[in-house]
């Protein structure tokens, strides 16, 4: 395999990088640079603002949403020029966080499973950076069990009544719709009475509150729904179909998390590089080099994985379960990581305030946002259970409630700890 442009991959290349010299916001990349997992560090314009003007100019010109077919506003481009779009977009991929659900989930879920007229109303708006989208799936009852969830929508003359409580949803309070999964029958085996729809989330009944991270952000929110009303138009495949949906939708959030995880070894690199330590440079401390090492050699192990799952798809595979791989590796390499920097911080490690902390505390942000990487779209275990199961080919876990009919699986009376 090669990992050199094509002539056409590189003709791509140049055109895009002159239009991103011309066209991206050169007064944002400094601020924008400073930005580090877990952190938006855009201060001196509104990042909202921001960002819908960034993805506005990139639709104008055709480079929106790569992946997506032109006739939604996407380009239509191959899975390798999505890679190098990638690549060359650098600190402006920033700016794109906020419609990251929407363009990487919501998006290839509402294609795949909508009809004409629900897809020509919302995926142009969603490329346009005119809505933004969240995923209403977790609830308390149902994470990594999502087929526990309990929230329920029951027929309601025109369309269904929903109420109930979902959790952990991103972004739930910028968002113009989410998408919904709820138990339309509960007599039935847990995966099989679940129907998925879109909700217009300013709709009478929806309650959103923010939930106050230990990194001082507040990007996820629980969200309740008391007798909220949603048209059927707004239901995405049958009744009793939103198992698969929700399926078409964890297989692309999958893909697009495993597939451009950086563990920050580069900005590990660049600090180590300026670091003394007892009055010699960092690089020249054994210790240091050969932690180093393990991580690059990690850093790579990702990046190729990642491009061989790419490159099967640009065959016409569909991403599979090894994709779990790059999220599994890469979350955990990533906390180990930035807990390293600081243990090269010493003292200074324990400061969080970015005025006071080393590199405006890029790296102590980063150690705080790692233990959600690690549990978003899948904890370890789950993770390792899937590859376990259907990369390895290992004996299933058993699942002991998956034929029994939902109200019939045992629970705690309420009360009862
Ligand atoms: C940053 C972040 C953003 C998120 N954004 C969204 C969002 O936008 N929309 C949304 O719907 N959800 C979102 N989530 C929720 C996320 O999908 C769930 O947190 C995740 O699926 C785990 O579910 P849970 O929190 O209920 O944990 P649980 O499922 O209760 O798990 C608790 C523990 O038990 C372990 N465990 C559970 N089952 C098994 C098993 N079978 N075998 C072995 N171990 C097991 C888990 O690994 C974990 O350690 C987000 C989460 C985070 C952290």
């Amino acid at each position: 395999m090669t990992f050199d442009d094509t002539p056409e991959e590189a003709a791509f290349r140049t055109e895009l990088r002159a239009w991103l010299d011309a066209n991206a916001p050169k007064d944002l990349e400094a601020e924008l640079r400073q930005s580090t997992f877990g952190m938006f560090a855009l201060k001196s314009v509104d990042p909202m603002t921001a960002s819908k003007d960034w993805q506005r100019t990139k639709f104008d010109a055709g480079w929106a949403c790569l992946h997506w077919p032109k006739a939604y506003g996407g380009r239509a481009a191959t899975p390798i020029q999505r890679v190098i779009w990638q690549e060359e977009e650098g600190p402006y991929a920033t700016l794109s966080g906020l419609f990251s659900i929407g363009h990487n989930m919501c998006g290839p879920t509402l294609m795949a499973w909508a009809d004409d007229t629900q897809k020509s109303a919302r995926l142009p708006a969603l490329a346009k950076g005119e809505e933004i989208w969240c995923q209403l799936f977790s609830e308390p009852a149902g994470g990594s069990d999502l087929a526990g969830l309990r929230t329920s929508a029951e027929k309601d003359h025109d369309g269904w009544r929903i109420n109930g409580q979902k959790v952990w949803t991103s972004r739930a309070h910028h968002s113009d719709y989410g998408l919904l999964l709820a138990r339309t029958d509960p007599t039935v085996a847990k995966h099989k009475g679940l129907t998925m729809f879109f909700l217009d989330m300013r709709s009478a009944g929806v309650e959103i509150r923010p939930i106050k991270q230990a990194n001082g952000g507040a990007t996820f929110n629980e969200v309740y729904f008391t007798d909220v009303h949603i048209p059927d138009s707004q239901r995405l495949g049958g009744v009793g179909q939103g198992w698969q949906v929700s399926m078409t939708t964890l297989m692309n959030e999958r893909m697009s998390m495993g597939s451009k995880m950086s563990i920050g070894f580069a900005e590990l690199f660049d600090f180590c590089r300026d670091l003394d330590l007892d009055g010699r440079p960092a690089l020249d401390d054994r210790a240091v080099r050969s932690r180093l090492a393990s991580f690059a050699v990690r850093a790579s192990g990702l990046k190729y994985t990642a491009l061989r799952a790419i490159s099967a798809i640009s065959k016409g595979q569909n991403p599979g379960p090894e994709n779990s791989i790059g999220k599994l590796v890469g979350a955990s390499a990533m906390q180990e990581l930035a807990m390293y920097a600081l243990d090269l911080q010493g003292q200074a490690g324990i400061l969080e305030d970015p005025a006071l902390a080393p590199l405006a505390a890029r790296f102590q942000t980063m150690l705080l946002r790692t233990p959600a990487t690690r549990i978003e779209g899948g904890t370890d275990e789950i993770l390792r259970n899937i590859i376990a199961e259907r990369v390895l080919g290992l004996p299933s876990e058993l699942r002991v409630d998956k034929n029994v009919p939902f109200n019939a699986i045992p629970t705690r009376p309420a009360g009862d700890n």
